[in-house]
């Protein structure tokens, strides 16, 4: 193991060398006589408290668990020892991507394994990538774009890590056309909850691999993954259409939803209005026809953009990057509401959301989305609806009382038929937990008793305490 110079400086006179697993602390070559040794490592596990502190954080600022070590693994290698150690010693291990849960969903107060250590784009051949889980989608689609491909599927932000979407789903616009990006990933490479290298894939331990994809990292660490590739556009052809109300806005997403017009389809509430977005990809000579795009779309203004390919995927990059050191509070809410339920559900909502949320209300093809732990209303069409807050200033009352609207929109959207998208703060007892997975439960702690029996993994969701 290489001790970093973090930790010699973070007071520890001799090097840790070994913990107690009485007391959960770590020990150095002086007194590590009673310890337990730590196996050796690529990478550095780290104890001092800066470094614990801050991954005992992430993006909305809610959630603090302390951990009593961060790996920042050298290799897969380095997974496996400290998930066979965890397993030792009765300790729990989460993986941190770029930390973009926002309550706590990748904490613990064990192991943290920091996965950006492992960010090795391999390759990007013709129709697939394959990269560590701990490369940001930023880096491996300005590869493959470079090399002329792209992955189908991309979330609107792209500073998120390979391995922290694939274990939660993955959407953005264009799942109205392929699905999540959960749906386009042809095999993984993970560390079972038992410390197992194993390579998975449809055919090859499928149980595992669809366990995997949107498996809130329950079962196992993705390391790395082989996602598919299709040849990219070049250009973005972005058509705004406004509404005033719900029903028309709701009328004319799904006309677009149904007929997969745009390549992209999303949409938001925003305090002038409802906003329709679909992008046409292509490239010229070949061009989109716009009336045959919009004119039946009965919108009450049109306007249209271009912009390259790239530059649409990574539109909010920058804005995301400007607001991730105001550290404000996000309470975010993500749901999905059927069809039938989503103008009732929405109408109750969209009043109680505040000027400066964003607000996504967009459908997508239930046919397209197949992983089985990946929750979803059955209905043809499913709505995405996303509150993502910002509590500006911090103001603990407003936190509460955003969290506790949170409870109260999840009950209701549960109620109206609808499931959550987890990666928000929505406070959820377990029981709440095996309602999310329905008829799916059984097979899901099933895979659990198999892959991680002594639910090591990933405690932060509070799925079996
Ligand atoms: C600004 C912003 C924009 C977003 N936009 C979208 C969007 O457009 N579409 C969308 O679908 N989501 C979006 N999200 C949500 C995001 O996809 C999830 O929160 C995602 O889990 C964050 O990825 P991460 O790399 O930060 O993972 P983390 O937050 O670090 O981890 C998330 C969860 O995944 C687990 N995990 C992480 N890495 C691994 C791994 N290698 N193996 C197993 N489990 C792992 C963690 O333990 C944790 O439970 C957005 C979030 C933010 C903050």
């Amino acid at each position: 193991m290489q001790i970093s110079r973090r930790t010699v400086l973070a007071g520890a006179a001799a090097a840790v060398v070994a913990f107690d697993p009485v007391n959960l602390g770590w020990l150095t070559s002086a007194d590590a006589e009673p310890g337990v040794r730590i196996p050796a490592l690529d990478g550095e596990l780290l104890v001092d408290e800066a470094s614990r502190a801050a991954v005992a954080d992430d993006y909305g600022h809610l959630v603090h668990r302390m951990p009593v070590a961060v790996l920042r693994p050298g290799s897969v290698r380095d997974i496996q020892k400290v998930v066979r150690f965890a397993n030792r010693h009765g300790l729990k291990v989460a993986v941190r991507g770029q930390g973009h849960s926002t309550y706590g969903q990748g904490q613990t107060t064990g192991v943290v394994i920091d996965s950006s250590t492992l960010g090795t784009i391999h390759r990007i051949g013709y129709g697939q990538a394959v990269a560590d889980a701990g490369v940001r989608w930023l880096e491996l689609i300005r590869a493959a774009v470079q090399a002329g491909q792209t992955p189908p599927v991309a979330t609107d932000y792209l500073g998120l890590s390979v391995g922290g979407t694939l274990s939660v789903g993955g959407i953005g616009g264009a799942t109205s056309r392929h699905g999540l990006l959960v749906d386009n990933v042809l095999s993984l490479e993970v560390v079972t909850g038992e410390g197992e290298v194993v390579h998975c894939s449809p055919s090859v331990c499928p149980d595992l691999f669809h366990a995997v994809l949107g498996g809130l990292g329950q079962f196992a660490v993705i390391t790395r993954a082989t996602v598919r590739l299709i040849p990219a556009p070049t250009t973005a052809r972005v058509y705004h259409l406004t509404y005033p109300d719900l029903p028309s806005y709701l009328t004319a997403q799904r006309r677009a939803v149904g007929d997969q017009r745009f390549s992209y389809l999303e949409g938001q509430s925003t305090p002038t209005g409802l906003l329709l977005e679909g992008v046409t990809y292509y490239t010229p000579p070949a061009a989109p026809s716009d009336p045959a795009l919009v004119s039946d779309l009965a919108a009450a203004s049109v306007e249209i953009s271009e912009m390259p390919y790239f530059d649409w995927l990574n539109r909010v990059y920058d804005l995301v990057q400007q607001l991730l050191p105001l550290r404000l509070p996000g309470p975010w809410i993500n749901v999905f509401i059927p069809d039938e339920a989503v103008e009732g559900y929405a109408s109750a909502v969209l009043p109680t959301t505040a000027p400066n949320d964003v607000v996504l209300l967009y459908p997508v093809r239930r046919d397209l989305i197949g992983e089985p732990f990946v929750r979803l209303p059955n209905s043809p069409v499913v709505w995405l609806l996303a509150v993502l807050r910002a509590v500006s200033p911090p103001d603990a009352a407003e936190i509460r009382r955003l969290t506790a609207l949170n409870r109260t929109q999840y009950d209701q959207a549960v109620a109206a038929g609808g499931t959550h998208y987890p990666v928000g703060a929505i406070p959820l007892t377990r029981a709440d937990w095996r309602a999310h997975y329905g008829r799916r439960w059984a097979a899901f702690r099933s895979a659990k008793r198999r892959y991680d029996p002594r639910n090591v993994l990933a405690p932060g969701q509070g799925i079996f305490g």
